[in-house]
């Protein structure tokens, strides 16, 4: 079994490593700091220079890759938003618009800003006991009572709120970089909530902003709206700011990135010790494993994105435990860094021969470990997610898909209470299209109504390509009639846009979809996948471009 502990040892005088390790990096900083200095400026001077970007975009990778290293996960987030940024605006080419220059100054500031505060923490304190990095918050709301007491919740969960009252206020408070947490009244003096929620979604890094929608009549609260614009949640007055604050703080932590989670195999308890201290200092999430037997049900109770294993463990050999785990599929790809007692040539060549990925010697230098540790997590993130998506249209496979909808099955199971819908789409005579105008075309319209699903729905509802022109849907949280409104407003929406074929005439694509909600009784996915396809294979039925319902006359069972 695997034991999560927050005991530290005293004799090991880790804060101290960790500050140094920190101030290091604080100090080292400044050099970047320069470059984005030079950057700007040159940005600033000739706004078309491709040159420029490129020198921001270096400096800001940098950052965004060794900032939460030390204990400094903000300089980690707004660096990668505004590397982001950089390279929108290199893809897009031509003049940078006045908004990136906005967008790019302010992260300048706000890293020299963070950085500056760090260089200031006393010596010897330890990056965790500084406590969470504030992530930034914004209330919209003409209620100056109401925006005081969400200020004051949304502060006590650790955030850092900001208040504009009307739409134009949130508008100008939005230019800069985007906060981690927006809470929006949807009726606004000048205007509607939801158009603002709109454009954050459409924005670069907008889709990681927790949103959660506010209204002050439950009639005016249009939940197929709202989760239309994108918004994370609707609440409807009077609002329990507790609570609202406490959901959006835990989704803007998560979305901004979930920390790395590392596995220790190792039966020495003061070794152990110290890499957890060092690695929970830095931010990661620990687990321990002290006997190589138990490593299997660890790995399946919390799968880690890396592990540390010792070599020499009471009645196994590490060696053999990796070469043993590198026959489960699920286990080949996760990192592997040995740690060895010595520096023998002939352990390393045993680490690479038992499939470990490196090898960190003791006594462990804490900069090695956690510069290993970072970039095998990064490495292995960006894989997974690769393996998880699909080239074309960038949204899950077929079988990333599956596993996520086995996970709201489950969900759905453990709390009836709760909706979940899983919808089917088909492109109406999409041979047709292929035909007509070739398949690259095709794989232009695949991709456009990637994009619009990806836009239309929540950042936490899942979307999946289930086949060649079959995309999937399972959406939280909304009941049968709602769900199937919001995948209506989706269809007449794609039905809408218009394509380009390549001789430049314009066409139009329809797709036809099933929509089943999750009930107890169903065994498996492939029960609730069923529901859904009989209801879509209605509506292709009835004359396409159309949604149906399981249980609907017609439609196939409930
Ligand atoms: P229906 O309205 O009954 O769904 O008609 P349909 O023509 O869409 O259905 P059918 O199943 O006969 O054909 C599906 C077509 O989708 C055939 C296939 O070439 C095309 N297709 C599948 N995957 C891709 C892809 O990745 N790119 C392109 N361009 N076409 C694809
Ligand atoms: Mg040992
Ligand atoms: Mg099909
Ligand atoms: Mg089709």
């Amino acid at each position: 079994m695997g034991q999560r502990s927050d005991d530290t040892n005293p004799e090991v005088d880790w804060a101290a490593t960790l500050a140094s390790l920190r101030t290091n990096f604080v100090e080292g900083s400044w050099e970047r700091m320069h470059s984005l200095d030079e950057g700007l400026r040159l940005l600033q001077a000739a706004p078309a220079d491709d040159a420029a970007l490129q020198i921001l975009r270096i400096a800001f990778h940098g950052f965004a890759g060794s900032g939460a290293t030390y204990g400094l996960p903000r300089v980690s987030t707004l660096a990668l938003e505004a590397e982001h940024a950089c390279v929108d605006a290199m893809a897009r080419g031509g003049a940078v618009s006045a908004e990136l220059l906005t967008t790019v100054r302010r992260a300048v500031d706000a890293l020299r800003a963070e950085l500056a505060a760090a260089a200031v923490v006393a010596p010897g304190t330890p990056a965790a006991a500084s406590g969470p990095q504030r992530l930034a918050a914004l209330i919209v709301d003409d209620d100056p009572g109401l925006a005081a007491v969400l200020m004051t919740a949304l502060r006590d969960e650790g955030l850092a709120p900001a208040v504009a009252g009307t739409l134009a206020e949130a508008r100008a408070a939005l230019r800069g970089t985007l906060p981690a947490a927006v809470v929006i009244d949807i009726l606004l003096p000048d205007g509607s909530g939801f158009d603002l929620v709109r454009e954050v979604r459409a924005r670069t890094g907008g889709a990681r902003v927790a949103i959660h929608a506010i209204s002050a009549r439950s009639e005016f609260l249009d939940k197929v709206e709202a989760v239309h614009c994108g918004a994370d949640a609707f609440v409807a007055k009077p609002v329990d700011p507790r609570a609202v604050a406490r959901r959006v703080a835990l989704e803007a932590r998560l979305r901004v990135q979930p920390p790395g989670r590392v596995l220790i195999v190792e039966d020495d308890a003061h070794q152990a010790s110290f890499l957890r201290s060092l690695l929970s200092a830095a931010g990661y999430d620990v687990t321990i494993c002290a006997d190589g037997r138990l490593l299997e049900t660890t790995l399946a109770e919390a799968p880690p994105d890396v592990v540390l294993m010792d070599v020499r463990l009471p009645g196994v050999d590490g060696f053999d435990l990796v070469r043993y785990l590198r026959q489960d599929e699920r286990y080949r790809l996760l990192p592997v860094l040995f740690v060895t007692a010595a520096d023998h040539p002939e352990q390393e060549l045993a680490a690479e021969r038992a499939g470990g990925d490196d090898v960190i010697a003791k006594p462990v230098a804490p900069a090695v470990l956690l510069t290993k540790v970072a970039t095998r997590i990064e490495r292995y993130r960006l894989l997974q997610s690769l393996l998880e998506h699909d080239g074309l249209t960038q949204l899950l496979t077929h079988s990333a898909l599956l596993d996520r909808t086995r996970q709201a099955l489950a969900s759905a199971r453990r709390d009836p209470e709760r909706h979940f819908a899983w919808v089917m789409l088909d492109l109406d005579h999409f041979k047709a299209v292929n035909d007509r105008h070739g398949h690259a075309t095709g794989d232009r319209v695949l991709a456009a109504l990637a994009g619009l699903l990806r836009r239309r729905v929540r950042p936490a509802d899942v979307i999946g390509r289930y086949g060649g022109e079959e995309f999937a849907l399972v959406l939280e949280d909304l009941d049968r009639t709602d769900a199937v409104r919001l995948v209506e407003r989706l269809r007449a929406e794609f039905a809408d846009l218009e394509h380009v074929a390549p001789d430049g005439s314009r066409f139009r694509c329809t797709f036809s979809a099933g929509v089943a909600m999750a009930t107890p009784g169903m065994n498996g996915p492939e029960d609730w996948y069923g529901a859904a396809d009989a209801a879509l294979y209605a509506a292709k039925r009835g004359g396409r471009n159309a949604v149906r319902a399981a249980g609907d006359p017609a439609a196939g069972p409930a």
